[in-house]
């Protein structure tokens, strides 16, 4: 990972008496450190990737405290990793993306919460829910309520948000539930400030070691019969525990209004929306005053019935801010309102949206119906009007349009490595007819967009192989399963390789060895080149995925026996590697790694490098490639077999045409993706490569002086 992350980890020293200016992330790793953590782990993902980033760069500061970190292979090693508070009086923290990451945790999650913790659990949970999420679109919360783990949603104020992470490490501890908080895309990006406590060391930590493990205790076992009283202690003892802690401690704000016969009860996360909301209703200020009665909760799970009941005594109505489906937070209100024999008319999702975000928007619909019903004294009429406007411009735009806007969807880097492959098995499915391909989670799913359009699922992180085995036995023609190498060390391995080749199944893997697990922010992982390769690398340009070998090693020991590494670069022997794969007799696993540096990273490296060269007065090379547009016939066949970004159109230079032409603009990183192609599919020869010469030596100065007087004498006059 070359991002350095120097000026966080000083905001992470700050100590009391000290205010922290920043994103909501980091104010929350900041937090883990005031708390007293022990140890972190993790694995990456957005929108708390930041998390774990600074904690691995912050190597001096964790020394210093004594806390253990760990970049963890997979979310179900990061869950397993708190199992150290079971016994010992440790306060751990995790993070990871969910749903996602906490679908693959959830095994070690249940065996957690059912023996349940001594030292304090907090599991930061990157809640991909709304506009910009990038997995499924589900809620953590039904996992806090199956396992039974208390689930903070604080509002997003850094302040409260840093108070809270203390509060969940102490409500842990005084009910034995491993704790969550999740943080929206919002919630993590949210910048504000808050006033520094000191870092706490650990009383048990890296420093000062325990003498002897804990007594053996059966009881604390994820194992029946302690399995079936752990069922009773939860009931009985650790949610009644949580809930006192949460009423008396607070955690859930109670804000009273003017309208005080009926109340708002809203998760914690969209209150700052819910605030926006009722401005635009003229039922709040701009400083977030409301004239509702709110109870916010920055705890989702559990409830506290009486708290619950408490708000809702004496109101004609309260409407449940809820974001995503199903209602859980409506149902448990609703049979509290019954079991108190409350007669509160409850509304929600009859009013609200039931799926995605609850934007002001999505808020100000559901918010009108409850007003007019409730309070039809308050003017709505501006409110109103500004969603009709809003509808309004909307349907002007789509009549300015002949069609709709084309979409914009993300797309490979410029010179990614990922590209020429996918352009590769293009053409070898010209060969050999359409494949069925099973795709996977990482940048090599942006080739499921235009232009090529490859992959028919996707069925986790490191899936592919694994979802092919229903697939392939009926097909005529062999499957395609892509994986990157982040997929393949994260559960690839396991699910996918293992089983077929227990198996013997007739299959072909595809792995994108490119160095890093790079959609989450090009963190390390087992195969990534060492510094000692960067450093010593004799041609610092050179892809250096070459000079490690840990995937094909560790596929050749577990028995697969048709194995090639083939640069990704290199389109032709791509093709003829995968014609070879999907027509070859050999019936078992045959792997293909495709070898090429993730570009992004490379530039990354290059960039300094280059600039040092530059400023010694060094010659540096640079190679870019163009269109010759009196050739380029206009058919436009290298950008369907590329998508890159700098190869794109421009208007016919020849009046006597009307076709655009391809051209190569600015940014060209010199990949020979576009050469690779025109030769591999037999293009036209209109694609030509320069070398961008700077310092120059002085006989090549001399040789360009002496061509340009050539060229003068050749022009006609
Ligand atoms: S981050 Fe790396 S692997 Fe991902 S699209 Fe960009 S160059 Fe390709
Ligand atoms: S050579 Fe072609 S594909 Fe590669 S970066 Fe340049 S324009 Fe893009």
């Amino acid at each position: 990972m070359e991002i350095s992350f120097d000026k966080e980890i000083q905001q992470l020293r700050l100590g009391t008496g000290d205010v922290f200016h920043g994103e909501g992330i980091l104010a929350v790793t900041k937090a883990l450190l005031q708390s007293g953590v022990a140890y972190i782990g993790g694995y990456q993902g957005a929108p708390v990737s930041h998390l774990l980033d600074v904690m691995v760069q912050a190597k001096d500061l964790v020394a210093e405290l004594g806390v253990h970190v760990e970049a963890c292979s997979n979310e179900a090693s990061a869950a397993a990793m708190l199992g150290a508070s079971i016994h010992y009086p440790l306060r751990g923290a995790v993070t990871w993306k969910s749903i996602v990451g906490t679908n693959v945790a959830a095994d070690a999650l249940a065996n957690l919460a059912s023996p349940g913790v001594t030292g304090g659990v907090l599991m930061i949970i990157g809640e991909d829910y709304g506009e910009g999420a990038s997995v499924v679109q589900e809620r953590t919360h039904a996992f806090a309520m199956k396992s039974g783990l208390a689930l903070f949603d604080p509002r997003p104020d850094l302040q409260l948000m840093t108070d809270l992470v203390e509060h969940a490490f102490a409500l842990s501890e005084a009910s034995n539930m491993p704790a969550m908080m999740e943080l929206r895309i919002r919630a993590c990006h949210v910048r504000g400030s808050f006033a520094c406590k000191d870092n706490r060391r650990p009383a048990v930590s890296a420093l000062a070691p325990m003498d002897a493990p804990a007594a053996f205790d059966y009881g604390r076992l994820a194992h029946p019969p302690s399995t079936f009283r752990h069922e009773k202690l939860k009931l009985e003892q650790r949610l009644p525990a949580a809930r006192r802690y949460i009423v008396e401690h607070g955690l859930n704000e109670l804000r009273p209004g003017r309208h005080d016969d009926v109340g708002v009860v809203v998760q914690g996360g969209i209150a700052h929306a819910l605030l926006r909301a009722l401005q635009a209703l003229g039922l709040a200020d701009a400083l977030g005053n409301s004239e509702l009665p709110l109870l916010v909760l920055n705890v989702t799970y559990p409830l506290a019935p009486e708290q619950i009941a408490g708000f809702a005594a004496g109101k004609r109505a309260l409407l449940v801010v809820e974001e995503g489906s199903p209602e859980y937070i409506e149902q448990e209100i609703a049979a509290i309102l019954r079991r108190h024999g409350l007669s509160t008319a409850l509304h929600g999702k009859d009013w609200l949206p039931g799926a995605g975000e609850l934007n002001p928007e999505a808020l100000v619909q559901g918010l009108l119906p409850f007003t007019s019903a409730y309070l039809p004294q308050v003017d709505t009429g501006a409110a109103q009007a500004q969603l009709d406007a809003a509808a309004s411009r909307r349907r002007e735009l789509a009549a300015l349009l002949d069609a709709p806007l084309p979409a914009r969807p993300p797309g490979f880097c410029i010179g990614c490595p990922e590209r020429p492959v996918f352009s590769a098995l293009k053409l070898a499915q010209q060969d050999v007819g359409p494949v069925h391909v099973a795709a996977d989670i990482g940048c090599h799913s942006f080739a499921t967009f235009e232009p090529f359009s490859i992959g028919h699922s996707i069925l986790g992180y490191g899936m592919s192989l694994a979802s092919r085995a229903g697939v392939s036995p009926m097909m005529k023609r062999r499957v395609v399963s892509i994986m990157g190498d982040g997929g393949f060390w994260h559960n690839g391995l396991l699910t996918g390789v293992q089983s077929a080749l227990f198996n013997g199944d007739d299959a072909v893997l595809l792995i994108f060895k490119n160095g890093y697990t790079s959609a989450t922010g090009t963190q390390d992982i087992l195969s990534t080149p060492g510094r000692a390769a960067k450093s010593g690398a004799t041609d610092p340009a050179a892809s250096l995925t070459s000079t490690d070998r840990r995937i094909e090693d560790t596929l050749a020991a577990i028995g697969v026996q048709w194995l090639r590494t083939v640069s990704s670069y290199r389109v032709s022997e791509m093709r003829k590697a995968l014609r070879e794969a999907l027509t070859t007799e050999f019936g078992g696993l045959k792997v293909i790694v495709a070898d090429g540096e993730c570009q992004l990273e490379r530039q990354r490296r290059l960039r300094g490098w280059i600039a040092g060269l530059l400023a010694r007065g060094e010659r540096v090379v640079r190679v870019k490639y163009g269109v010759d547009e009196d050739v380029c016939n206009g058919d436009h066949a290298c950008i369907r077999l590329s998508g890159c970004p700098t190869l794109t159109l421009k208007d016919n230079p020849d009046p006597l045409k009307a076709d655009p032409v391809a051209t190569v603009i600015d940014g060209c990183v010199g990949c020979g993706l576009c050469g690779e192609n025109a030769h591999a599919a037999t293009l036209c020869p209109s694609f030509y490569r320069a070398e961008l010469v700077r310092n120059p030596r002085w006989h090549e100065r001399a040789f360009e002086a002496l061509r340009r007087i050539a060229r003068r004498a050749l022009q006609p006059a």
